[in-house]
This record gives C-alpha cells, structure tokens and sequence, in this order.
C-alpha cells in the first residue's frame, strides 16, 4: 500500500490580541491508501484544525503536509483548490450546504465544476444511494439534520475524491440517522477504496475505523490500531 497523506512535525499556533495559543505541536503520522483512520481526543486538542491542515482547507505555520503524492506548502491557493477538487471530499459537523441551492443543486454543484457530463442524473444517482432521491426539489432548511447530512455526503461523493475528511459526520444526528450515515461512509470505503479520516468523539464509530489517533492539547498521546482491524 502506498501513503495517501504524510504529515510530519506539523505546528499550528493561533493568536489573539497579545496572547499565542499552540493548537498543534509536532504532529507527525501518516496514512496509507484505503485506510480508514479516527482522530480522536478532548474537546478543544485540536482534532478540527488538524483535519483543516491536512484538507488543504489552511496553511500550518510548521512542518508539512504531503496529500495524494503533493506537498501542500509547495502550491498556489488555486493549485490547492484544484487537488481538493480532483482529490478530496469534506463533511462538516453542520453540513454546510448552500441554502439557496436545493439538494440536487447542491450535489450537482462540484460536478458541473469538474466539467462532468450528464450532472443531473449523476446527482439524482447520487441521492438515491443516500435515499433522498424522492427530496431531490428540497431545500436544505426544509430538510432535517439526517437528510442534509446525506446531502453533504452525496456532494462530497461526487467528486469521487481519493480521501475523504469528516468532522463529527455524527455529531448532531440521533443514533438512527448516524448509523446510517456511517455505514454509507464505510460503504464507499470498501466500493470505491477511499480513504476516510474521521474527527469523532463517538467511540463506536472510531472502533470501525482500522487505526486511531489520540490527541491531547495538540499533541499525539497516540497512534494505535483499533480492535476492528
Ligand atoms: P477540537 O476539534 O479538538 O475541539 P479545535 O481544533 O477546534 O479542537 O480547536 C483547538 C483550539 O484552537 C481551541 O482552543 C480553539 O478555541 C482554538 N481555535 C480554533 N480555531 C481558532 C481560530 N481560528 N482562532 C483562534 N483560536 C482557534
């Protein structure tokens, strides 16, 4: 297997007025190709700006991040748009759909901008996997947290992204509707062999995953593999 992402002696430090905070110190893993990884720890360890870093979404102030055989450091913000495009797929906690947009146009979005042909009935495809075919004409604030979050995930499936990034995919859904949204992220991996890193506090779900890495006030206290693997 060859390494998706290699991340090493990443640093990230945020300032407000007079006072620093370090949110990462000397973060250094990596992943292999069709792994699936937890990142796991407290609240405020620095879990979501890690997977920020490692997206491409924002810049370290140490270290690096090599995603998809690239380093990050070495492109343009355009160039890093662009392999997040080709390569990469992000689900965030609060879903982030467009709310003017309805769930087709939404999904339908990043395939128009990678110059696909037939979008729509891609993205009808697309909704129907995640059961939503029927709510195509829906707008996202006349969905609920379960049927947006199978939206945001049909979007980031479109673009057939190598790896995958989700934060707290879980996080505001009831046990149910998690599930669900779990066992189609699982899916993709053993269909498609996308990578997934997943940000979570829910213990069940890091457990699927094959490795986890444990942080704690920005540092790793580890990075061992699960009992699923
Ligand atoms: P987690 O996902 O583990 O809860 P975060 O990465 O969201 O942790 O945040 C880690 C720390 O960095 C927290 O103390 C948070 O308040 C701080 N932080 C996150 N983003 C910013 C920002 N843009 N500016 C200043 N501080 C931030």
């Amino acid at each position: 297997m060859s390494k998706i992402l290699n991340v090493a002696h990443l640093g990230k430090t945020y300032t407000s007025g007079s006072k620093k905070l370090t949110v990462l110190d000397d973060i250094t893993f990596s992943i292999e190709a069709g792994e699936t990884f937890a990142i796991v720890g407290p609240s405020g360890s620095g879990k979501t700006t890690l997977l920020g870093l490692c997206a491409g979404l924002d810049r370290p102030d140490t270290g690096s991040v090599e995603l998809c055989g690239t380093y990050l450091g070495d492109l343009s913000e355009d160039e890093l748009a662009l392999l997040r495009n080709r390569e990469v797929g992000f689900i965030f906690q609060n879903f982030q759909l467009l709310p003017t947009l309805t769930a087709l146009e939404n999904v339908v979005v990043p395939l128009e901008l990678r110059g696909s042909k037939n979008p729509k009935s891609i993205g009808m495809d697309l909704l129907d996997k995640v059961g939503l075919k029927d709510r195509f004409h829906h707008y996202p604030s006349q969905l609920s947290g379960g049927e947006q979050q199978r939206v945001a995930l049909a979007r980031a499936f479109s673009s057939r992204p190598s790896i995958l990034f989700a934060d707290e995919p879980t996080g505001n859904l009831d046990q149910e509707t998690g599930d669900k949204v779990v066992q189609l992220l699982f899916d993709l991996n053993q269909d498609a062999g996308t990578t997934l890193v997943i940000v979570t506090h829910d213990v069940d779900l890091a457990r699927r995953t094959g490795r986890i890495l444990r942080l704690k006030g920005g540092k790793i206290l580890a990075n061992e593999t699960s009992e699923a693997s």
